[in-house]
């Protein structure tokens, strides 16, 4: 389909301050591409023009993101819109206060813009699991975008809008990115705060972001971190300038790539992806090393028990009285209406992780299951652990076995499509900073990962940064 060139956000700030372009123009001009593309893509669930028109106008030049729109997935509260993510049960719910990351977009001079389309409680890997309809791939429209943050990745692809925020519980924000042909940053859990970030799995959620080039997801990261007293998980780290080392370069780094990670299930495009990155890292002068990562098969089965298990406690409050769509009174008494609420205000995928997370966590089968988990999540991160201790600095692999799937692929089950989170759960479950860098081939989009040590950011984008710098 046609497309709108991208744009990244560092070329944007110039044109703004060089007065080229105004905060209004910029607006106006997303807005104009919204209207040409959505229809066909269905990357934005809403959008409300005038209010990003009258934050333009009073825009900040001198801030670091000085009327820079930016989109915001639809599980990210924004003051006065609706935050429904993407599910009946939250359909009028209009957030009451900002999320942090979305105050800090704000103060920062970025005009959050858009409600972007997702996975219903941003659980799924395609954006098919959407009350409001699945959203399609820019690059083909038969094809699925990746998911949750199924509407970020598209409109940023789409050149719709220059950056969106994502969140990611398990490879949200990298697998769309890598679907989509776009840079995706998952930063260390606690590094951004998620107050305001309707919970799906909380030691797992973390917010992401989505943009055109390495540089921008430093830019956007600078202005969203830092600690905050509202998240009681959110880090107390310095905040380094991000950007100051992306040039840098990686000669002299130790890269390990995980033999598990070189698969003979990954599709042959994957495949030829992996290999380009180790001989652009090479040709930049990394050491890329072959390591192992035991425990990565039981990473999915570790990961869907966890998720669940949370979201069934997070997804309890809504019940049709405290919260969320109420299904019409009966005779019947409240049980009655939690049940019909329930069954009408969530779609399939939700109610599936509901019951199996309530099943792990009952009484009978918490240590078969729920406990078990845990103990293989602690192995997993001290598989990555030791392999940050043994030497190296970054770890390379692919983002998902395969490109972007066709749109509504009946032929595959639940668990097939929670297999394919096999490359991206790890990072969650041990709350590894990653990062999802687009490759140059031709055809499909395909992106590889790298990931860092906790906090690395700095290493990570100057990884990502050199990928980026050999592909272009
Ligand atoms: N695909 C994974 C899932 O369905 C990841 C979701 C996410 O990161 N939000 O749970």
């Amino acid at each position: 389909m046609s497309t709108f060139p991208k744009t990244n956000l560092v070329a944007l700030r110039r044109k703004l301050v060089d007065r080229q372009l105004s905060a209004v123009e910029l607006v106006q001009e997303c807005e104009r591409r919204m209207q040409r593309l959505n229809p066909a893509l269905n990357a934005f669930i809403s959008w409300d023009t005038e209010r990003a028109l009258l934050a333009a106008q009073q825009v900040d030049l001198s801030l670091p993101l000085g009327g820079l729109p930016i989109a915001v997935k639809d599980n990210i509260c924004c003051l006065g819109e609706p935050t429904r993510c993407a599910s009946r049960m939250l359909e009028s719910f209009v957030a009451p206060y900002d999320a942090t990351a979305v105050v800090r977009l704000r103060t920062a001079g970025a005009i959050p813009f858009g409600r972007a389309n997702m996975d219903e409680f941003a659980m799924g890997s395609a954006g098919e699991n959407s009350a409001f309809g699945a959203t399609h791939n820019p690059t083909d429209e038969n094809r699925v975008p990746g998911g949750s943050s199924s509407g970020s990745a598209a409109a940023v692809a789409a050149g719709m809008i220059p950056a969106a925020l994502g969140s990611d519980t398990g490879g949200s924000v990298r697998q769309p990115a890598s679907h989509c042909g776009v840079v995706g940053l998952k930063p260390t859990y606690g590094r951004i705060s998620r107050y305001g970030l309707v919970a799906f799995a909380s030691s797992l959620d973390q917010i992401g972001t989505l943009t055109v080039c390495v540089q921008d997801a430093a830019l956007l990261l600078q202005a969203l971190c830092g600690h905050d007293a509202q998240d009681s998980t959110s880090a107390r780290q310095p905040v380094p300038d991000f950007a100051a080392e992306l040039t840098d370069g990686v000669r002299g780094m130790r890269i390990g790539l995980p033999k598990e990670y070189v698969s003979s299930g990954n599709a042959p495009e994957v495949q030829a992806a992996l290999q380009s990155a180790v001989d652009a890292l090479e040709s930049q002068g990394a050491e890329i090393c072959e390591i192992s990562l035991p425990h990565t098969e039981a990473a999915v089965a570790s990961y869907y028990i966890i998720a669940c298990a949370e979201a069934s406690s997070n997804l309890a409050r809504y019940d049709g009285v405290r919260y969320g769509y109420r299904a019409s009174a009966s005779s019947d008494g409240t049980g009655d209406i939690y049940a019909r609420s329930r069954t009408l205000g969530f779609g399939e995928e939700v109610k599936r992780r509901i019951i199996l997370g309530t099943y792990v966590l009952s009484g009978g089968y918490y240590d078969a299951y729920y406990a078990r988990a845990q103990k293989v999540r602690a192995l997993v991160a001290r598989d990555f652990a030791r392999a940050f201790a043994d030497g190296v600095q970054l770890i390379l692999g692919p983002v998902a076995p395969t490109p972007a799937p066709k749109l509504h692929a009946q032929d595959m089950t639940p668990l097939q499509i929670y297999l394919a989170d096999i490359y991206t759960v790890p990072a969650n479950l041990a709350g590894l900073p990653a990062i999802s860098v687009p490759t140059p081939q031709s055809g499909l989009p395909v992106g590889v990962q790298l990931l860092a040590p906790h906090f690395e950011e700095t290493s990570l984008l100057r990884g990502a940064a050199a990928l980026e710098r050999a592909w272009t």
